[in-house]
């Protein structure tokens, strides 16, 4: 398979030369594995704990001209593709953030309106830090993706040897980490650049009081917001920006909606009959993937609406292990990491 290829033709390329070239990691960035019939994870080693013991993917395979899928041009998520001329290279890699409505044919008539006119759907990756910010703008109307926010985030307190050893087990195996290494800048700089994108799309005055316009983040789980983006701050020394501070779980609302629980992504796809497209723990490729659960969500007549909201205490606005979307607030102490 290609992937198994992807570490000999990097061992070859290490070989010969000390410098990757631009878009090397184009030629790496194999067609991810999920597209294969009775299709598995194929970087379990790097699953959640939560769904590392889930058995085996069986999905039906999709096809790729059902689903027109390639995968999507890293370096032009972010704003930095310079091939944009060369034929072989556009037919090759997705350059459009556009997701197609797998369900057309249900017609809307469940559809809700939303109380907010875009989602901004995040899906962090990197455990010890951030390695990958990538947000959806996700308009609530027409259910589909109109801009996309992707940066890879270089960590500021590991020393070099220390990154190559978690980019090359993060990314190495699906040969990204070329593109991670030529594009990755620190923390700070991703969120200055965040603010200039979400003030573009009119979601964001600083001015305003920093709070978002219209708009609410969508994770899947608290971790990102709760968790993972304060804890960025405080190495990044900067203060929590007050955006970040309430946004929708989708598990949740999948549990307030559907009367069961989900552990994560991949359980919700595989109860929805959703097949899985791109590499799970891709970062861009996971908010499409939950992006898609949305849409089936929202085509069944889910409502997304606010489950958690950080003041000075903590707030759920979801009482977990219930199936109700509580009317009043639960104020859980809870510590900010
Ligand atoms: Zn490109």
């Amino acid at each position: 398979m290609a992937l198994s290829r992807a570490p000999l033709s990097r061992r070859s390329f290490l070989l010969s030369s000390p410098k990757p070239p631009p878009f090397f990691s184009f030629f790496r960035y194999s067609p991810p594995l999920q597209l294969l019939p009775n299709c598995k994870i194929y970087n379990s080693a790097s699953l959640h704990t939560e769904e590392s013991m889930a058995p085996p993917l069986q999905f039906e395979a999709p096809s790729r001209k059902k689903f027109n899928w390639k995968p999507l041009c890293l370096y032009h998520t972010q704003g930095k593709c310079t091939k944009m001329d060369d034929p072989t290279h556009i037919e090759r890699f997705n350059h459009s953030c556009s997701l197609k409505l797998e369900r057309n044919g249900l017609g809307l008539k469940n559809f809700r309106a939303q109380k907010f006119d875009y989602f901004l759907v995040l899906d962090l990756e990197g455990k010890v830090e951030i390695l990958e910010f990538p947000v959806l703008l996700f308009d609530a109307k027409t259910m589909n993706v109109v801009d996309l926010f992707h940066r890879f985030v270089r960590p500021t307190k590991m020393s070099e040897q220390r990154i190559n050893e978690y980019i090359e087990g993060k990314y190495g195996k699906i040969g990204i980490d070329g593109v991670w290494h030529d594009t990755a800048i620190a923390f700070d700089d991703v969120i200055q650049q965040f603010e200039a994108w979400l003030a573009k799309h009119h979601l964001w005055r600083k001015e305003k009081g920093g709070l978002l316009k219209e708009a609410a983040f969508v994770t899947c789980g608290n971790w990102d917001l709760k968790t993972k983006v304060p804890q960025q701050c405080i190495v990044a020394r900067m203060k929590l920006p007050p955006y970040f501070m309430e946004w929708i779980n989708l598990k949740d609302i999948y549990l307030n909606f559907y009367k069961r629980r989900a552990p994560g992504m991949i359980s919700m796809m595989r109860e929805l009959q959703i097949p899985l497209l791109g590499s799970h723990h891709v970062g861009i490729d996971d908010t499409r993937n939950i992006a898609r659960v949305m849409q089936h969500m929202l085509t069944d007549g889910a409502l997304f609406q606010l489950t958690a909201r950080r003041t000075s205490g903590f707030i759920f606005l979801f009482r977990r292990h219930s199936d109700q979307l509580i009317k009043g607030i639960d104020i859980f102490k809870t510590d900010r990491g």
